[in-house]
């Protein structure tokens, strides 16, 4: 295998090379388990861990190794192990907010995605705000999205939503397809281009599992039919995957992307939301809050049929959410500073230790 089968490019070949340390060799994260990972090398599959160093220097959860993430590992021959010493930078990520002792900690389920499909299901499933929040998320993460709408079998009139679908997500491409009756699946072929990474979110039992299944010529994953006859199977592993798909594509599959709760910064919101914006530019206030103002372009929008009331809900939900996300992070970036301040004069005196042993004061 070579290291562009994996996604390298020239992004990445540019960050390892600053590192300029003929020691190191690049490697991908596959999965994460609880203290160590598994890598892709261009040789397969490595264990490893983080250096020591990286531990300490390391300033929060989401600057740890994460699902698709490149990093310059050391290898242990003797041991068939290797030691991982620094993280690529990102091109995006996804990540989640978990609490961790206590905090909320921004916590990264996949990272340097290329293209996110967003699967959802023509049955009682199908509900457009998510699909509309999904895109955000997609954005937000530095992936391009794609829509996949899954059992078509089981919709009359698969057309008009796909219609209704694309209107609501102007410029993302739509594809109906049907994962078990293994129709449309070629619709999804010209993303799956090699070294592209791909990953699946959707709400669980949209049939994710289903279409991996389809793209990988293989029943490798366990879908909802056989977990169901299989009650211990399910959510007992924590293992993350790269899934290297006949395409030349890659697959990542990590659980927590199947219901992702937003942590981003508000950029992924103009995409999508951008005709409400626009809309906003033509309020008679500037600050209109679009509830009671007079001269309000929204509300008049709306009373027009030309904006979509529960649209523009979805539009002040995911505002508020990110308000709030905002308000977080900046507690979060507050204790880091105090965290890195500790740091800072602990060495100080530990310096001021040392001389004094020395003799200089
Ligand atoms: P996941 O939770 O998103 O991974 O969903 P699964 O792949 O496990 O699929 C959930 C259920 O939906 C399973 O019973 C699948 O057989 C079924 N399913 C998946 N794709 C289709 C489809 O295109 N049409 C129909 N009718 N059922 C499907
Ligand atoms: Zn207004």
């Amino acid at each position: 295998m070579a290291l562009a089968d994996l996604g390298w490019d020239d992004y990445f070949a540019g960050h390892f090379e600053q590192l300029k340390d003929g020691d190191l060799i690049p490697a991908r994260v596959a999965e994460e388990h609880r203290n160590s990972y598994r890598v892709l090398t261009v040789n397969g599959l490595l264990s490893a861990r983080v250096s020591g160093r990286f531990r300490h220097e390391a300033c929060g959860y989401s600057e740890f190794p994460a699902v698709g993430d490149w990093v310059a590992i050391r290898l242990r021959p003797q041991e068939g192990k290797a030691t991982i010493h620094h993280v690529l930078p990102r091109k995006g990520k996804f990540s989640r907010a978990a609490v961790l002792a206590g905090k909320t900690e921004e916590q990264v389920l996949a990272a340097n995605v290329d293209t996110a499909f967003l699967v959802s299901g023509l049955d009682h499933d199908f509900n457009l705000r998510r699909i509309e929040r999904y895109v955000t998320i997609a954005w937000d993460s530095g992936a391009g999205p794609v829509v996949v709408l899954n059992k078509s079998d089981l919709c009359e009139d698969v057309d008009a939503i796909v219609e209704q679908v694309e209107t609501t997500v102007l410029g993302v491409s739509v594809c109906a397809i049907s994962a078990t009756e293994s129709e449309g699946i070629d619709r999804l072929t010209p993303f799956l281009t090699p070294g592209t990474t791909i990953a699946f979110l959707g709400s669980s039992g949209v049939g994710k599992s289903t279409i991996i299944n389809r793209l990988l010529g293989e029943e490798r994953l366990k879908t909802s039919a056989v977990r169901q006859s299989d009650s211990k199977g399910v959510h007992t592993t924590t293992r993350r995957e790269l899934l290297p798909l006949p395409t030349g594509a890659i697959v990542i599959d990590t659980p927590g992307m199947r219901e992702i709760q937003i942590w981003s910064e508000a950029s992924g919101m103009d995409r999508s939301f951008g005709d409400i914006d626009a809309l906003a530019l033509g309020c008679r206030f500037s600050d209109c809050s679009h509830l009671t103002e007079p001269g309000c372009a929204i509300q008049q929008a709306i009373a027009d049929g030309d904006l979509d009331a529960k649209r523009f809900q979805g539009y002040q939900k995911l505002q508020k959410e990110l308000h709030y996300l905002r308000i977080r992070q900046d507690q979060k970036a507050h204790r880091r500073e105090v965290k890195e301040w500790h740091k800072k004069i602990s060495r100080t005196l530990k310096e001021r230790e040392k001389m004094r042993d020395k003799g200089v004061y």
